[in-house]
């Protein structure tokens, strides 16, 4: 199985060894499939590698569809969960139970932490407990961001020792920060998207003592251990993370259904079309 993005080794932040920050880790993405060698992208038969990106074996005893979640959900995760320092008897929150939470949950659980997966669509959260969450908490039933916050620091007795943001959302960053214990960690994984914008408090942050990491992609090394992880964890139903497939000519209603997140995640699975 190879990372989906490439590492230079060349640029400044590769030779700093932080290669999940590459600058040319997308170099040949959204490159058009008329030129050579045409298979830059996803949603395709084929898939054209090159050198820059690393390629790891996959133990017979584990599934393609178990293996589906290594890239990059649960590599993402082995790189969040090293960046929160999650130890043993944390209270560990997931904010956001889809691919990422589940993911997220499982190494926490390992980890021997105490896992709570917190979500606006309360149907992940039974889903979320076969994946190593010990607790699951409904943010539906808060009014507000500040009763989600407070929700979050009722259920961990005072607030969580390490915060993940899965979701995404500009508004869970803060509502996340304030949802951590004083001195604790807190995640930032889910707000890729550039020129979203929140309330931020940074008095209140600086006065808590929370400390911020960012985790964009995973250093490239990281898929061979969430391979392993996978090997090592089969009490945990990895097949299951895809919860519904879709024939490759139903690649829109796979990408709308996990977009309405009706689905964890939606799988592809290409040979099964007519
Ligand atoms: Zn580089």
């Amino acid at each position: 199985m190879p990372a989906v993005f490439e590492a230079c080794r060349r640029c400044p932040e590769c030779n700093r060894g932080q290669w999940n920050l590459c600058r040319n880790a997308y170099s040949r993405w959204s490159t058009p499939a008329d030129q050579a060698p045409h298979f830059f992208g996803t949603f395709g038969t084929h898939w054209g590698l090159n050198g820059n990106q690393y390629v790891y074996k996959v133990p017979d005893n584990v599934s393609s569809k178990a293996v589906s979640a290594a890239n990059c959900a649960l590599s993402q995760m082995v790189a969040a969960v090293d960046a929160g320092d999650v130890r043993k008897g944390d209270k560990v929150v997931m904010l956001g139970a889809g691919g990422l939470g589940l993911c997220g949950a499982t190494l926490a659980a390992e980890a021997g932490a105490e896992v709570f997966a917190a979500e606006m669509a309360p149907s992940r959260l039974e889903k979320a407990k076969t994946f190593g969450a010990h607790h699951g908490v409904d943010l539906t039933q808060a009014e507000d961001g500040r009763e989600r916050v407070e929700m979050l620091r009722e259920a961990t007795g005072g607030g969580a020792d390490v915060l993940i943001d899965l979701t995404g959302v500009p508004g869970a960053f803060s509502e996340g920060v304030r949802s951590v214990r004083p001195g604790g960690r807190f995640v930032s994984v889910g707000n890729v998207s550039p020129n979203k914008f929140t309330d931020f408090d940074p008095g209140l942050f600086t006065r808590s003592g929370v400390s911020m990491h960012a985790v964009i992609r995973y250093p490239h090394y990281f898929l061979s251990r969430s391979i392993r992880f996978l090997e090592e964890t089969p009490h945990y139903p990895w097949e299951d993370m895809v919860d519904t497939d879709y024939a490759f000519t139903d690649v829109r209603a796979g990408i709308q259904a996990a977009e309405d997140k009706t689905v964890t995640r939606a799988g592809i699975v290409i040979g099964t079309e007519d």
